[in-house]
């Protein structure tokens, strides 16, 4: 690729870096340094094109401040178990004045946005736990502005609710308590407060900043006072963005359906997505197709803070993904592939051949390794297999899952497990004619499943095989 710039022969190339002391082979990938040393070393000038060529960022210029709007706050919702999370999100979704109009189907999105009385907006996200939360966040995906916390009157604090705390205050989000199940006799809201200041939360009744509420979500009550209160927060922090620019949002959750094809989620951080737009999502390019809210309507566009279901997607990105508009086609397809050449290099370079680590691992007396890549149709049973899977490690041989995703088994799974020997599982999906014919080369064994009892039973079978008759 450089040499092709440059309109140099690779070979030429390769010679250049082995007198740098630096053996390479034509196909490999070097780092920038030395990638500059070499240009130069050619006589070539440097031009960094544009930062989507050697990152990911692709436009990171600072909205100036007269273009920000208000935009609507993203609350998640988080507590203990049981506590009432999703009753409460229910209960919520109810008081969206558009609720009632005609065509509005609920959709489960992974997110959703009620319109208030006075016109303004709240944006939950449907996804209830400090899980979702952490993970979001350690994939640089912080779209959550406030959180609700929710604690059972009649439970008061548990484990989880401690967790929550803690996940927020390391975010450095504002929380807000909502006491539940304020119905039942058990209710001891005044306990709740009172163990809250042992977590160094102390509510306003307590004489603190932190804002509470006493809530039924069964009952439907308080609901008012906490929108009240979600609105105060978002305020206070006034929470801007601007609309007039090449959109960008988070994905919070992405499957492949089977009428639509690949379908995500993705909350609009900045600017305003609309159908025809032209994006990079994670190591996926595509055109917008549709955009389909929580309510089922198709929409022309997508404002900040708006929940979206984006349709028109080479392939199914990950939660945490971020998607950019770029200006055309091409552009997309080269940043996308780029990143999925980033993505292989990891997983490769992650991955020691199966041979070579077997030995050293024989020789080291540790366990044997059993490397799969698994791709399944949802992300649910991607979780489910992979738990599975390494429940089957023992002392002797590990699971490794090289590298697992929702979607058809693609060519850069086939190359992943083709660097180290590693079958590839398919559950409720196959390899596409491109995968099959790499996967045939490289000898990869493309293993389908529809059962999941079976899956792991011919795993375990493979792991004994492994270890052979003595094990
Ligand atoms: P989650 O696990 O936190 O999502 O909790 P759920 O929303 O599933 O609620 C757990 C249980 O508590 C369910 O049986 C709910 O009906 C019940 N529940 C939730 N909110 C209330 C409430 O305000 N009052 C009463 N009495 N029960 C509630």
């Amino acid at each position: 690729e450089l040499a092709n710039r440059m309109a140099e022969k690779g070979a030429d190339l390769v010679k250049a870096l082995f007198k740098m002391g630096m053996p390479v082979t034509v196909n490999q990938t070097i780092d920038q340094d030395t990638a500059e040393l070499l240009v130069t070393e050619f006589g070539h000038n440097i031009v960094r094109v544009s930062d989507a060529d050697i990152d990911l960022q692709i436009d990171d210029a600072v909205d100036e401040d007269v273009a920000l709007q208000p935009r609507p706050p993203v609350v998640t919702i988080m507590g203990h178990v049981d506590h009432g999370k999703t009753s409460l999100l229910d209960a919520l979704r109810g008081t969206d004045v558009v609720k009632g109009e005609a065509g509005g189907i609920t959709q489960h999105i992974g997110a959703y946005q009620v319109t208030l009385k006075d016109k303004s907006k709240i944006t939950f996200l449907d996804t209830p736990g400090h899980e979702a939360f952490t993970a979001m966040r350690a994939r640089g995906a912080d779209v959550t502005d406030i959180v609700v916390l929710v604690v059972a009157a009649d439970d008061g604090l548990m484990p989880q609710t401690i967790e929550a705390i803690n996940h927020t205050k390391a975010a450095g989000k504002p929380m807000i308590v909502a006491i539940n199940k304020i119905d039942k006799h058990e209710a001891n809201a005044q306990r709740v407060r009172e163990r809250l200041l042992e977590h160094e939360v102390i509510v306003e009744q307590m004489g603190g900043d932190v804002q509470d509420v006493e809530v039924s979500a069964l009952k439907k009550t308080g609901l008012d006072e906490l929108i009240e209160k979600i609105q105060l927060q978002a305020e206070l922090m006034e929470l801007k963005a601007n609309p007039d620019r090449a959109a960008e949002g988070s994905v919070l959750e992405a499957k492949l359906d089977k009428g639509r094809g690949p379908v995500a989620t993705v909350l609009v951080t900045r600017g305003t997505l609309k159908v025809g737009d032209v994006f990079v999502v994670g190591a996926e390019s595509g055109k917008v197709r549709a955009l389909v809210d929580d309510k089922g309507r198709q929409l022309k566009q997508a404002e900040p803070s708006m929940p979206v279901e984006v349709l028109g997607i080479s392939g199914t990105p990950s939660a945490g993904d971020q998607l950019q508009v770029v200006e055309n086609e091409a552009r997309a397809r080269e940043v996308a592939e780029y990143r999925q050449g980033v993505l292989l290099q990891k997983r490769t370079t992650a991955a020691p051949a199966s041979l070579e680590s077997m030995f050293s691992a024989l020789k080291a007396n540790q366990a044997i390794e059993y490397p799969l890549v698994v791709k399944a149709d949802t992300q649910g049973t991607v979780e489910a297999i992979v738990a599975s899977l390494n429940k089957l490690s023992t002392d002797d041989i590990k699971v490794r899952i090289l590298h697992s995703g929702v979607g058809g088994i693609t060519e850069s799974d086939v190359n992943v497990a083709a660097a180290s020997g590693a079958p590839i599982i398919g559950f409720h999906v196959r390899a596409n004619a491109k995968a099959r014919e790499i996967a045939e080369r490289h000898q990869v064994a493309l293993k389908y499943y529809d059962v999941i009892y079976d899956l792991i039973d011919e795993i375990r079978a493979g792991m004994a095989g492994e270890l052979g008759p003595e094990a």
